[in-house]
C-alpha cells in the first residue's frame, strides 16, 4: 500500500506538482463523476469522460487508468462549499472521497473552492442569453471544465508572484496576494471572480508592492491613491523573520507608503467590492482659464477624470471620463443623461472616440475602448492588459500639487509652455483624494498631479525638471516618489509632516539599515 497522496487546497497542492504534466480535474456527482484533463502545460483543460458512479473501486480504478493513460501529475477535485462558507453533506463526501481516493495514488489531490467556478459559468451564460431553467442544467455540465479552467488560471496567476496565492475572503471583503503581482494579473482575476479593486493606475504592468510603495495612483476626486486599498501587509523584516501589520495597528500609516524602507513585502490583503462597469468618453480643446474657473466641477463629473494636453497652445487638448455604471448591465444605463450632463452643463466638446482597431503600428489601439461600457479591469486603466507596453523611450515626472494651488502652479508652468513642449509627449492631470500614509503625497491633502511624459533627451529633461521641481515645491508640490526626482532629504521634509516619525520608526524596525540604499539616502535620510 502506497503512502496515501497529499490532499491539499490548491495552492499549497501546486508547489508539490513537478512544474509540468497533465491535472486530472474531478466534478463528484451522485451518480457521475465528470472527468477533465489539462494540457502539461496547464494551460487549457477539457472534458474527457463522464464516469457512472458504481462502486468506489471501480469508480477509483477507471480514474486512476486516467490519469495513467494521461501521465498525469495530479488531480483537481472541486469542493462544494455553501454560498455562506460552510460545508455541507456534499462537501463532506468530497472530501471523504478525497481521502480514500489519496490511499490508492502518489498523485497530490488539490481541492479547489467550487463557488467561484459556478459562479463564473452563471455569469458566462447569463451573457450568452441562456434561459434560465435551461441554466441549471448546462452549468451541471460544465462546471468540471470550469473547475479546472479556474483553477489552472488561478495557478499561473501565482506563478508569476513572489508567493503564488490569491486568497478572496468574502467575508471581510479582502484579497491577499503575493505583493509582486500585476495588477493586470489582479485585476482580470477579481472581475472573472466578481470583485474590483477601486482604482487603477494608467497601466495594468505595474506590481502590487512597487505601487503601494511609492503611492502610485489613479484618477478620481473620490479616489485614493493605490496604497488605499491596503489592509494588511506581510513582510520580511531586519532580522530576517515575517512581521504581518493590519489596518488599525501601530504604524500601519508609515509601513505602507515605505519605499522599500522596513523590509522586503511578500503579501498584500487589499480591499475589494463587487465588480463595476465603466464607460469611458473623450472631449477637446478647452480653454484653460475655462478650465481653472470649471475645474471642481469637471473634475468630479465622473468616477476618474484625465486631461492630457501640451502647455503652450490656447486650451487643454483632451479630457477623459471615466463614469462609474450604476447598473451593471451596460443597457440598463442611461446614456443621453451622460452626454446631457457633460456635453451642454460642463459646456464640454466630444472628442472622436478612440475605438480604433488593435494594430502595434497604430499606438491609440493600446488604449481601452471609448463609448463602450466595460468592466473595470478593462477601462480604469488607459492601455488595455493584453497588449505590451511601447518601450520605454520616456522619462516620466510628476507633481502632487493641493487643489488650492492647482491655478499658481498652472501659472508657473504656462509661464515655460515653449520650453517645456519642446521635450513632452504629453501631460496628464489627475485628481486623487486625501489618505494617511505619512509618505503619501496626498497626507490629509486632497490633491491633484501633474505629470509629465518626456522625450528621452536625458540631459535636457534633467535640466528642465530640476527648474520645474524648484518653482512647484514652494508652493508645497512634491515630486512623485516613483518618478523622477531631484530633491535632497532637507528639501522633501518639510513637506511631510510625518517624515520625522517616518525616519524613527524605521530606525527602530531596522536599526543597521540593512533595507538602506542610494534612493533613501538621498530622498529620505539625508
Ligand atoms: C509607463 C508608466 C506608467 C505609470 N503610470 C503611473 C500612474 O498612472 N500613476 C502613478 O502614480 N504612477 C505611475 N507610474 C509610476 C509607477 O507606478 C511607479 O514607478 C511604480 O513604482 C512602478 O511599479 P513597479 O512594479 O515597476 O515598481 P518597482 O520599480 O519594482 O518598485 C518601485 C519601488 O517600490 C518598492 N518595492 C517594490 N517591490 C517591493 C517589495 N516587494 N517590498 C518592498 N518594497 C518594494 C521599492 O522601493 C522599489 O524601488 C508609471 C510608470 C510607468 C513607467
Amino acid at each position: 500500500m502506497p503512502t496515501p497522496a497529499p490532499v491539499l487546497p490548491l495552492i499549497d497542492a501546486s508547489s508539490h506538482w513537478p512544474e509540468r504534466g497533465a491535472l486530472i480535474g474531478l466534478d463528484l456527482g451522485t451518480k457521475t463523476i465528470g472527468v477533465a484533463v489539462s494540457d502539461p502545460d496547464r494551460r487549457l483543460a477539457t472534458g474527457v469522460e463522464t464516469v457512472q458512479r458504481k462502486a468506489f473501486k471501480s469508480d477509483a480504478a477507471r480514474l486512476l487508468a486516467i490519469a495513467a493513460e494521461r501521465n498525469a501529475a495530479g488531480f483537481v477535485l472541486g469542493l462544494p462549499i455553501n454560498m455562506d462558507g460552510s460545508e455541507g453533506p456534499r462537501a463532506q463526501s468530497t472530501r471523504a472521497f478525497a481521502r480514500n481516493f489519496s490511499k490508492l495514488t502518489e498523485l497530490t489531490i488539490a481541492l479547489w473552492d467550487e463557488r467561484l467556478s459556478t459562479a463564473a459559468v452563471e455569469r458566462e451564460l447569463i451573457g450568452m442569453d441562456v434561459s434560465r431553467a435551461k441554466r441549471a442544467e448546462v452549468i451541471d455540465a460544465g462546471v468540471v471544465g470550469y473547475t479546472i479552467v479556474q483553477g489552472l488560471e488561478r495557478y499561473r496567476a501565482f506563478a508569476k508572484s513572489y508567493d503564488p496565492d490569491i486568497v478572496i475572503d468574502q467575508e471581510r471583503m479582502a484579497v491577499m496576494v503575493g505583493a509582486g503581482i500585476s495588477y493586470g494579473d489582479l485585476s482580470s482575476f477579481l472581475h472573472q471572480q466578481g470583485f474590483a479593486l477601486h482604482n487603477l493606475a494608467s497601466l495594468p504592468q505595474i506590481t502590487v508592492a512597487g505601487a503601494i510603495a511609492t503611492a502610485t495612483h489613479g484618477s478620481g476626486d473620490g479616489n485614493k491613491a493605490l496604497s488605499s486599498a491596503v489592509v494588511g501587509l506581510e513582510l520580511v523584516v531586519s532580522d530576517g523573520s515575517l512581521q504581518r501589520v493590519e489596518l488599525g495597528e501601530a504604524d500601519f500609516e508609515a509601513m505602507v507608503v515605505s519605499l522599500g524602507a522596513f523590509g522586503i513585502v511578500t503579501r498584500v490583503t487589499l480591499a475589494i467590492e463587487p465588480t463595476f462597469d465603466i464607460r469611458q468618453d473623450a472631449f477637446v480643446d478647452i480653454p484653460w482659464d475655462e478650465l481653472l474657473a470649471k475645474f471642481d466641477a469637471i473634475s468630479s463629473a465622473a468616477y476618474s477624470f484625465s486631461i492630457f494636453t501640451k502647455w503652450s497652445g490656447p486650451t487643454a487638448s483632451r479630457i477623459w471620463l471615466k463614469t462609474r455604471l450604476a447598473a451593471q448591465r451596460p443597457g440598463e444605463f442611461d446614456i443621453t443623461r451622460l452626454e446631457l450632463n457633460l456635453g451642454s452643463n460642463l459646456g464640454l466638446k466630444p472628442g472622436v472616440p478612440y475605438s480604433v482597431p488593435a494594430t502595434v503600428e497604430n499606438p491609440l489601439a493600446l488604449l481601452n475602448p471609448f463609448g463602450v461600457a466595460g468592466p473595470w479591469s478593462d477601462r480604469l486603466t488607459h492601455t488595455r492588459r493584453e497588449v505590451a507596453p511601447l518601450p520605454a523611450e520616456q522619462i516620466q515626472s510628476e507633481y502632487l500639487i493641493a487643489r488650492p494651488q492647482l491655478q499658481k502652479a498652472v501659472a508657473i508652468i504656462r509661464a515655460m509652455a515653449e520650453r517645456i513642449d519642446a521635450l513632452l509627449y504629453a501631460t496628464e492631470i489627475r485628481t486623487i483624494a486625501a489618505d494617511e500614509f505619512w509618505l503619501s503625497p496626498a497626507y490629509r491633502q486632497d490633491t491633484v498631479g501633474v505629470h509629465f511624459t518626456w522625450k528621452k533627451q536625458i540631459d535636457a529633461v534633467d535640466a528642465i525638471t530640476k527648474e520645474l521641481e524648484a518653482l512647484l515645491i514652494p508652493l508645497g508640490a512634491k515630486p512623485h516618489w516613483g518618478k523622477l526626482i531631484h530633491a535632497d532629504a532637507a528639501t522633501l521634509a518639510p513637506l511631510y509632516p510625518r517624515m520625522a516619525d517616518f525616519r524613527s520608526r524605521v530606525l527602530s524596525h531596522d536599526p543597521e539599515g540593512k533595507f538602506r540604499n542610494a534612493y533613501l539616502e538621498k530622498h529620505v535620510f539625508g
